[in-house]
């Protein structure tokens, strides 16, 4: 098994976790790019969240249900939410997953 996720999800790495419930755990990015910066993750190996809708978009739901409630927690009044998809958009894990990004404001459009 090479997928890096896949090993924090079985605990063969370890990961700041702080959601794990159903389909989705969700951990804290080892390279944080805001105060909040999680990622939300199916436990099922999907390469990215389009193949997560055509497999199961319930779990996609989930993962959405589980940003909302996370950042209510953080007492986040805003966050952003980003799955990137492929190398040319910054994917460089290929286990869907994710960011929850907030605490600080954002510019628009991103980079
Ligand atoms: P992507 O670039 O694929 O959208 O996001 C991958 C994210 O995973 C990056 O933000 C990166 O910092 C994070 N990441 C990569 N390896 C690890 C790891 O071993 N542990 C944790 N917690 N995060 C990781
Ligand atoms: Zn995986």
């Amino acid at each position: 098994m090479e997928c890096i996720f896949c090993k924090i999800i079985v605990g063969e790495i370890p990961a700041k976790l702080i959601y794990d419930r159903n389909e989705v755990i969700a951990f804290d990015d080892i390279n944080p790019q805001a105060p909040t910066h999680l990622l939300i993750v199916p436990k099922k190996h999907f390469e990215n969240a389009g193949e997560i809708a055509e497999s199961d978009a319930e779990i996609l739901a989930e993962m959405f249900r589980v940003a909302k409630e996370l950042a209510k927690g953080r007492g986040l009044s805003g966050y952003r939410t980003v799955f990137n998809t492929g190398a040319e958009a910054g994917q460089s894990v290929f286990h869907a997953h994710l960011h929850l990004i907030g605490g600080r404001a954002f510019g628009w459009p991103p980079g």
